[in-house]
């Protein structure tokens, strides 16, 4: 890890100054010269110019001799390495310089694929840039971490990643995780008071620093040091984890690469003794055909063509605004089974708009849409005056005040949000109403709060006006809500059925109802607690929200069930609401589960009712890990998506951790596997589909790499074993596999979706890479290639010709036979007797011009013949060699059409 190589971005502080944990928190404003309302986006921008961006730089990478090098470090490498230099010691320089011009050449064509793959998934990293709250002249703004500079105040929640090292302004019940820095699994209590000059890292309680995440409440801090100059920065470690280019699937490829690596090895020394004794064959020769052996029969370039179809899956995803994490997740995509999902913001819009109010005396209706205050209350369709109607006013004055949200309006005239949508939606209802937030506040300010956790369902607020009366505002859940109140704004004690009833009424419309609620408190409460919300508030009323489903999500939730992969909405809203948007997505929306519910059933009275519904409704956070244990139960992959702290957990335990990459928390963020940067439920079925994408183009990449190696393997082990001369040198074996995994190999990573890819079951976790029929296919493609080489081989002898033509021909047969095999390979049963066999993947098509152009010069270039031995062919051999390649074509388009007749559309 490098530091920035920017100027000590510490702001100058004189010898006599305190360390910042030591100063109060008014000293350390004064010292960077800022104030409680932050600094103006003028000075802010000045600073951003003195002290550099807030970003760590990068770990190094290993340098380019490095990785180069490990290009070497590979079994096969050594077998050709040990194989030039005995050649070279049997004086054979001509099979010397090929081997190692081959080797050379592989070593490059490696570095190039890493870097490639490697560059994609990077760029996919910096896209998980995380995002900063600050307060710039007392305006709360969403910028980009790296912009932060010292004297800037911060706002952080719980979930957020500390953005820069800030010494705490304020806090609210603060709690932060700062295992990154100090090592220390439990979060560490916050507050703003100044420690001892001397007092250790961990100890510092008035400070929190940049890589911890706070776990609970909420606080402001002063930026006091960014990039390098923070903790985490001088001790030099990265934040985030960078992404390798190792998965299970590679490993295990790896893995198999290597055992066959070393049956081929005791393969190939049988071959040697029983050439040279039995066989009497001479040893170079003998020694020459084992090493072509070796490397026919080796499967070298599977795992790098399965790494760079990842990367191309990863990057793709990440053009369609999924981005993965975690590179396994591509492989896994493909054979989720469940997709458990967030309603508001992923199935809805989360534009929330009040739409109704319901007051103990009347119900309202609002117009206007969006959160530009424009529009008014109707009653029955006549419009409401609301400077007279108090209890819409005292309705209107707690949804303004019991808020977080901030509306601003830009240059051109749109209204924006920052905050909640739920809280948007109130404020404007409450500018609608006439309400003035300066006025208001002024009037009563508030002196503490209790900020909305998903557990609680509500949000409280403390007051006082200026003659001494102390009050709470409350707003959340109605039936949390109408479980605190004893009576309503009208005097009369609380109806509590009959305000259910009208909630429901709005709810089954499939709006989310809010209660509104006050109470007074003794003059002089300072502070709001828990212990304050008891069952003594008077009800304003109820406020009905609409979020309208994402046009998009119904048509994805419905490709996703057509996919036999099933969706459930998981939300914290009530029952009623959760029912009626479900139903208008296309959900089971019948007797949802509810979080309450989930409390009371075991895990097998769980499972049955997981059966029968696709809504979960007040659920919290923990509920999400039982539905994920549960489900996994069954045996299908889960992918879960959250946005919370809270949520991180069932993130980690699903198989596929989604997070919101808007809406979610920095801590939901670095649990999941893939960030959504739209936080759209569209999204999450277009990754669905490109994981199965990916991992067909890994099968076809099997069917297509793996009878070659054997057809080359068993064309030399079936010569040697009959005495005959080797139909093709160790030379021609390193051409053909060098050429071909620079061309056709690469070709199916950049394959397009099977037109059917949406429309099939997900493929179970348990089946294995090869299944069955991939095994048969790649067994008789296998003799296949064998038989057309030795048809050749023996025909070109047959008429005379010279070895050297006839290995030409053969080498040429080989290659041939692969090209047309690709065209059979893009689909695994669909058949390629169509145009879009040509023209549905232009790089299969190109890979095939280059290899056919390699080729010519391999057959005719004098130099190329010089090395390879090889001779020029006539019109007869390329004839025999196209009918042959195409009469395999034919083979296994008959095969697919099989298996089209038996219903399987993929293997
Ligand atoms: P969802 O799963 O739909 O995102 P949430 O967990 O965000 O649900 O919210 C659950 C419930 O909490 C809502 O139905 C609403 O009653 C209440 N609620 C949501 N946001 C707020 C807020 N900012 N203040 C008070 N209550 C809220
Ligand atoms: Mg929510």
């Amino acid at each position: 890890m490098r530091p920035d190589t920017h100027p000590l971005p510490r702001p100058a502080i004189d010898d006599q100054q305190p360390p910042w944990h030591a100063q109060a928190a008014e000293q350390a404003l004064q010292t960077l010269d800022s104030s409680a309302t932050g600094l103006t986006p003028a000075e802010a921008a000045v600073r951003l110019a003195t002290h550099g961006p807030n970003r760590l730089t990068a770990a190094a990478r290993p340098g380019w001799l490095r990785r180069f090098a490990g290009q070497f470090n590979n079994v096969l490498i050594y077998v050709l390495l040990a194989a030039g230099f005995t050649t070279l010691w049997l004086e054979d320089l001509i099979d010397a310089a090929v081997i190692f011009c081959v080797v050379l050449i592989n070593a490059v064509i490696g570095f190039i694929q890493e870097g490639k793959a490697e560059r994609a998934l990077e760029a996919v990293h910096a896209m998980l840039a995380s995002h900063a709250t600050v307060l710039r002249d007392g305006e709360r703004h969403e910028i980009d971490a790296g912009d932060l500079v010292p004297g800037d105040v911060v706002l952080i929640e719980s979930g957020t990643r500390v953005p820069a090292d800030l010494r705490l302004l304020a806090t609210k019940n603060l709690r932060i995780d700062e295992a990154a820095l100090t090592g220390e699994s439990l979060p560490v209590d916050k507050d703003s008071a100044p420690v001892a000059p001397l007092a250790p890292l961990a100890e510092r309680t008035g400070m929190a620093y940049a890589g911890t995440v706070a776990a609970v409440g909420q606080g402001t801090g002063l930026v006091v040091a960014t990039a390098s100059a923070t903790e985490i920065g001088r001790i030099g470690r990265m934040v985030s984890e960078l992404q390798t280019l190792a998965t299970p699937l590679t490993r295990r490829l790896d893995q198999f690469a290597r055992q066959i690596t070393f049956f081929i090895l005791l393969v190939s020394v049988a071959t040697f003794l029983w050439g040279s004794r039995v066989g009497g064959l001479p040893a170079l020769d003998i020694f020459l055909a084992v090493v072509g052996l070796a490397v026919a029969a080796i499967p070298e370039g599977l795992p790098a063509i399965v790494t760079i179809t990842l990367a191309i899956g990863t990057a793709a995803m990440a053009g369609q605004r999924a981005i993965v994490r975690r590179l396994p997740a591509v492989e896994t995509l493909g054979s989720v089974g469940v997709i458990c999902t967030d309603k508001t913001g992923t199935l809805t819009k989360n534009e929330m708009t009040a739409v109704g109010v319901m007051l103990p005396g009347d119900s309202l209706t609002v117009s206007g849409a969006g959160y530009a205050p424009e529009g008014g209350f109707h009653a029955d369709g006549r419009p409401v005056a609301t400077d007279r109607h108090t209890e819409l006013l005292g309705l209107a004055r707690c949804a303004l005040l019991c808020n977080d949200a901030q509306l601003h309006r830009d240059a051109a005239g749109r209204w924006t949000l920052a905050g909640d949508p739920t809280e948007g939606a109130l404020l404007t209802l409450a500018l609608k109403a006439g309400l003035d937030l300066a006025e208001e506040t002024a009037r009563t300010p508030r002196t503490d709060s209790l900020p909305f956790e998903s557990e609680n369902r509500y949000m409280a607020t403390l007051h006082h006006d200026h003659r001494g009366r102390v009050f709470a505002l409350l707003k959340g859940g109605p039936e949390r809500v109408l479980g605190l109140c004893v009576r309503d704004a009208a005097g009369l004690p609380l109806d509590a059925a009959a305000w259910q009833a009208r909630m429901d009424g709005a709810a089954s419309q499939g709006q989310r109802v809010l209660a509104l609620a006050e109470c007074e408190l003794p003059a002089r409460t300072s502070e709001l607690t828990l212990e304050h919300i008891t069952p003594r508030f008077t009800l304003l009323g109820l406020v009905g929200l609409m979020d309208p489903p994402r046009p998009e999500a119904v048509a994805a939730v419905a490709e996703c069930q057509q996919a036999g992969v099933r969706v459930l909405m998981i939300t914290g809203d009530h029952a009623t609401t959760a029912a009626a948007i479900g139903a208008s997505l296309g959900l089971r929306d019948g007797n949802p589960i509810t979080g309450a519910e989930i409390d009371t059933l075991d895990d097998a009275a769980l499972r049955t009712r997981l059966g029968q519904t696709d809504v979960i409704a007040r659920a919290s956070p923990e509920h999400k890990l039982r539905l994920v244990a549960n489900l996994q139960a069954g045996g299908q992959l889960v992918a879960m998506t959250g946005d919370g702290v809270n949520d991180a957990p069932a993130l980690k335990a699903a198989d596929i951790g989604v997070a919101m990459g808007q809406r979610g928390t920095d801590a939901a963020r670095e649990a999941a596997d893939l960030v959504l940067t739209d936080d759209n439920f569209a999204t999450i079925a277009h990754a669905v589909r490109e994981g199965r994408r990916v991992f067909d183009n890994i099968k076809k990449s099997l069917l297509f790499i793996l009878p070659t190696n054997g057809g080359e393997a068993g064309l030399i082990l079936i010569a040697v074993f009959a005495g005959l001369a080797l139909p093709v040198t160790a030379g021609q074996i390193l051409w053909v596999n060098m050429v071909t995994s620079i061309t056709l190999d690469m070709a199916l990573a950049f394959e397009p979706a099977e037109d059917g890819v949406m429309r099939r079951p997900p493929r179970p976790a348990s089946e294995p890479l090869i299944t069955r029929l991939l095994f048969v296919r790649i067994a008789y493609i296998t003799v296949l290639m064998v038989a057309a080489t030795f048809v050749v081989y023996g025909w070109e002898l047959s008429r005379g010709h010279s070895i050297e033509v006839a290995r030409t021909a053969v080498v040429n047969m080989l290659v041939m036979s692969e090209i047309f095999y690709l065209f059979n390979v893009r689909h695994f049963t669909a058949s390629a007797f169509r145009w879009e066999t040509l023209a549905g993947n232009r790089i299969a098509v190109w890979a095939c011009v280059i290899t056919l152009g390699l080729q010519a010069l391999f057959t005719y270039a004098p130099p190329m013949q010089a090395l390879f031995g090889t001779a020029p062919l006539d019109a007869w051999s390329w004839l025999l060699i196209t009918a042959l390649a195409s009469a395999k074509f034919g083979v296994v388009e008959i095969e697919k059409a099989v298996l089209r007749r038996m219903g399987i559309q993929r293997m």
